[in-house]
Formats: structure tokens, C-alpha cells, sequence
């Protein structure tokens, strides 16, 4: 495996995982670097989190699609 080294500072890159995705981060400038569709996986396993912890979100206000037609009428 090749040592990574920071894009910003050329520092070493630490990595660990999140979310059962490996990240990258740079131990000098704390930087976060993921792999190419790491950020898509970790989006995913964040929103799949997300969507166990607080299922149906309720919409008390519920945004109001303005009618383009209302303008125009009024
Ligand atoms: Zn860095």
C-alpha cells in the first residue's frame, strides 16, 4: 500500500473508517480526503442512519408550493 500525503500540505494522511468507510484525514492540516465514491457511500450510510433514528419526519408547516398560475390571476 502506498503512504498517502495530504493534497494541501503533502502531510501524512491518517486513515480510519466511518460508517464502515475508510477516510482519509491528514494528521497536520485535520483535512478530510475520501476515495473516489467514498463520499457517496458514506452519504448513504448517513442518510440510512439518519432514516433509522427519526422515521417520518413530521411536517407541521409543510412549505407551500407557490402556484405560478396565482401571480398571474391576482
Ligand atoms: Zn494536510
Amino acid at each position: 500500500m502506498t503512504e498517502l500525503t495530504c493534497p494541501k500540505c503533502q502531510g501524512s494522511m491518517r486513515r480510519y473508517e466511518r460508517s464502515g468507510i475508510d477516510v482519509d484525514q491528514c494528521s497536520d492540516c485535520r483535512g478530510i480526503f475520501l476515495d473516489r465514491g467514498e463520499l457517496e457511500r458514506l452519504v448513504d450510510a448517513e442518510n440510512a442512519w439518519a432514516g433509522r433514528n427519526q422515521q417520518a419526519p413530521d411536517n407541521p408547516q409543510p412549505q407551500r408550493n407557490p402556484d405560478p398560475d396565482y401571480e398571474r390571476r391576482y
